[in-house]
């Protein structure tokens, strides 16, 4: 069955990126001075923009 062959390649590219962006949601939820409100990553904290950069790199990393 090549469909599910596709599917599950498609699944374990997924995972890294939605693991870097539960990081960064859960992070910005509890970071109440820097990232908390923020319509923008790059306006939160230090720990907020390096969990957004992986959160970057993660979907560049899917993309190619
Ligand atoms: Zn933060």
């Amino acid at each position: 069955m090549s469909g599910a062959k596709v599917e599950s390649r498609v699944r374990t590219a997924e995972l890294p990126m939605l693991r870097a962006y539960r990081l960064w949601f859960e992070h910005t939820r509890k970071c109440a001075d820097g990232c908390k409100g923020k319509p923008k990553a790059q306006d939160g904290c230090e720990t907020g923009r390096e969990l957004w950069g992986t959160y970057r790199l993660a979907r560049a990393g899917m993309a190619s």
